[in-house]
């Protein structure tokens, strides 16, 4: 594969419909990296989104790469601009795998696929240790330390999988969380309406997710707030996020991260409830039998 090298400006179109220039870096015929343009201000949001795809697409020359969590919208944004700048730089995006006509072709048998998962079912060639437990959760980010908080609160034996050597995952970055009529906002005098707010979500969207799980969502925002305080999790002011966002919704961590607000209490918590961690332990397979997930192999470094 060969594109022509040289910086390409391109504009990613991201959530809420905002502009978003990148530069398209191009080198030795192949996409280097992507970097927004300095001056402009843009998310956190949108900067692990490009960080993300920047090591991504110049690791596989593959515009294959998973929207990053939380950023859906942003991330299909600037893989369209990415595109674009391929195109510009005389290469081609067919499949998603970026190539020029006439030139070598991206050999898929030498290709680690970062979707490949069809070893997911694979039973490892030697089993060192089996731990019998009512739940298993696999990675303990935002969501798999609320998972073995309620587990410990429903009296589960469980234990948490997690393949760093830290708890947190992309939660320690995350500022702060959605929340509606919360005994925070009462406080400081501000009523969202839940309606116009699923409406206004569900309109940014163009109508293409199920707006059941929004209405779940809303309805269950103010007392998923009351239970995290109730097991320690440190929220300090709700605003619009600084002025950014339509609604008064934003209810930020301490400090202004999970890292601080959020990880170490409900690890705490978790710990008191004797869940059992098993950090660099990645998840390797799931024991599928009679159709049913049993358990999962894991990695271990014992
Ligand atoms: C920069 C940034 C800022 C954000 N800000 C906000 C915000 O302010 N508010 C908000 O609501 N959302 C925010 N988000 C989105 C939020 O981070 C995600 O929605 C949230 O982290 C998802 O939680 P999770 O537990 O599903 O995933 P993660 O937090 O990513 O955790 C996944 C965990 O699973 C582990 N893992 C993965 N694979 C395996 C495996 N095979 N075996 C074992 N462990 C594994 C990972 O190591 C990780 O610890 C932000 C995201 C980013 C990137």
């Amino acid at each position: 594969m060969s594109l022509k090298d040289g910086q390409y400006k391109v504009i990613a179109e991201v959530y809420q419909g905002e502009k978003l220039p990148l530069i398209v870096n191009v080198e030795n015929g192949k996409v280097a990296g992507i970097k927004s343009e300095e001056k402009l201000a843009d998310t956190n949001l949108n900067k692990a989104v490009i960080d993300t795809f920047s090591h991504e697409i110049s690791r596989t020359q593959s515009l294959n790469v998973d929207a990053v969590s939380g950023a859906s919208y942003s991330s299909k944004g600037i893989l369209v601009a990415v595109k674009k700048a391929v195109v510009d730089a005389g290469g081609s995006t067919d499949d998603n795998e970026i190539s020029t006509a006439n030139v070598e072709h991206y050999d898929a048998t030498t290709r680690t696929n970062v979707n490949d998962y069809s070893n997911w079912r694979e039973k490892p060639q030697k089993i060192v240790k089996t731990i019998d437990t009512d739940l298993v959760i696999v990675g303990s980010g935002i969501a798999g330390l609320a998972a073995a908080v309620q587990a410990g609160e429903l009296g589960l034996n469980t234990v948490v999988l997690e393949k760093n050597s830290f708890v947190a995952g992309n939660g320690g970055g995350v500022e702060g969380i959605f929340g509606i009529n919360t005994k925070m906002q009462q406080a400081a005098g501000i009523h969202t309406e839940p309606e116009k707010i699923i409406a206004k979500e569900m309109q940014l969207v163009q109508y293409r997710v199920d707006g059941s799980f929004w209405v779940d969502l809303v309805n269950n925002s103010s007392a998923n707030i009351d239970w995290l305080i109730k097991n320690g999790v440190k929220l300090t002011k709700v605003d619009d996020y600084a002025g950014i966002c339509q609604f008064p919704t934003f209810h930020w961590f301490k400090d202004g991260v999970a890292a601080s607000g959020y990880v170490p209490y409900m690890k705490k918590k978790a710990d008191e409830y004797g869940v059992k961690f098993l950090l660099n332990t990645p998840a390797y397979s799931v024991i599928y039998e009679d159709n049913k997930v049993k358990g999962v192999y894991a990695k271990t470094t014992e």
